[in-house]
């Protein structure tokens, strides 16, 4: 049974103590996570829950490893010094999968923080369909080798259209149509498997990794096609067919070139990286980046006013966004919506760079094991 199958169920009798139970724990995780080690006491404060209960489940989760004794704080004041409790960061590790770039697939152990411990990747070499899937279940079983922790889970970012169970609905350029990537991995592997569009993954690994606040954040990802991951109260946002986000395949240039969706003029044929490459050996660079980030606000504008958004940041190529095209999107956005919306918005490229999709690989973890992002 997946884990979202088993959090949708209605929990009844001793499930509903177990899921309770499950539920603090998660409170506290998140709190050693978010804001460093605590005391006992000050994790009671901060999650409301009892003095007994804290110390009943911290005990619990020492057990495990998850959770390690750190002693006394050096500036604590005369009487018994609390003794604080943190996150074992190396108590477990996740493998983190990117399967976004074009020529090969990517990995990497990854520790509960988000620092990467080791990298492993395999050529694509043309490769598709179920030879495909072959290579990731290859590349997850090479990297959980690389490491001598125990491996809490394995994530994965993946192009195209997937849905909450981890299923590649669509994704044209693998040549996967209803592939149930995560229920394969997971029967072969024998771990816990969260897959998610790379977009979206990317959008994680920027909310709990890049110092983003719980604003509103979109992430576009530039590479060899355009997508967007949406985090909204806290949230990232699904949409009714597991496809929001998808703006690369909305048209912004009706009469423009040929898309390989077969529409003309979609968001993709002017930004994704081979057109704009290919922009670039043509024009003066300055003019085609500000032309194309232009045409990108004028895009993102009515996304971002009607969300409100805080944030909104382009990863991929940093020498393409970085720049004239980040400061003319910007702009644009700024110039076509209501200062309430423009005046704190916050346009950036990511601080994670390419490590952005493994890191939130990590997060789907995270999230799905330990209820901590
Ligand atoms: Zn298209």
């Amino acid at each position: 049974m997946t884990p979202q199958a088993r959090r949708q169920l209605r929990p009844t009798g001793k499930l509903l103590q177990e899921d309770g139970r499950r539920h603090h724990r998660a409170l506290l995780l998140q709190q050693l996570f978010r804001h460093g080690p605590a005391s006992r006491a000050d994790l009671a404060r901060a999650s409301g829950l009892t003095r007994v209960t804290v110390s009943d489940l911290i005990g619990e989760l020492v057990g495990t490893g998850l959770v390690e004794e750190l002693g006394a704080p050096a500036t604590s004041r005369v009487g018994k010094p609390p003794t604080l409790v943190g996150l074992a960061p190396e108590s477990t590790h996740i493998v983190g999968i990117d399967l976004s770039p074009d020529d090969r697939i990517t990995g990497a152990v990854i520790n509960l923080v988000g620092q990467v411990k080791a990298r492993h990747s395999l050529e694509l070499a043309g490769r598709r369909g179920a030879d495909a899937v072959e290579l990731v279940s290859r590349l997850a079983g090479e990297l959980i080798a690389m490491t001598d922790r125990p491996v809490l889970g394995i994530g994965v970012g993946s192009p195209g259209v997937v849905d909450a169970q981890g299923t590649v609905v669509d994704a044209p350029n693998r040549e996967w149509t209803d592939v149930p990537l995560a229920t394969i991995l997971r029967a072969e592997l024998d771990l816990p498997v969260f897959v998610a569009n790379d977009a979206n993954t990317a959008a994680l690994g920027e909310h709990t990794f890049g110092d983003t606040g719980d604003g509103g954040l979109m992430v576009l990802r530039v590479g060899t096609g355009v997508g967007a991951g949406l985090i909204l109260e806290g949230a990232l946002l699904h949409g009714h067919r597991a496809a929001a986000g998808e703006i690369g395949h909305v048209v912004v240039d009706p009469g423009g070139q040929r898309c390989a969706c077969s529409r003309r003029g979609c968001l993709e044929t002017l930004l994704a990286v081979p057109h704009l490459r290919r922009r670039l050996a043509e024009g003066d660079p300055t003019a085609v980046l500000t032309g194309v980030g232009e045409q990108l606000g004028a895009a993102l504008a009515p996304v971002v006013g009607t969300l409100n958004l805080h944030e909104l940041v382009l990863s991929g190529p940093q020498e393409l966004l970085a720049g004239p095209l980040l400061e003319a999107t910007d702009r644009t956005i700024r110039a076509r919506t209501m200062p309430v919306i423009g005046d704190e918005l916050v346009v950036r490229t990511s601080t994670l760079g390419d490590d952005v999709v493994l890191v939130g690989a990590a997060v789907l973890v995270l999230a799905g094991q330990l209820g901590v992002s």
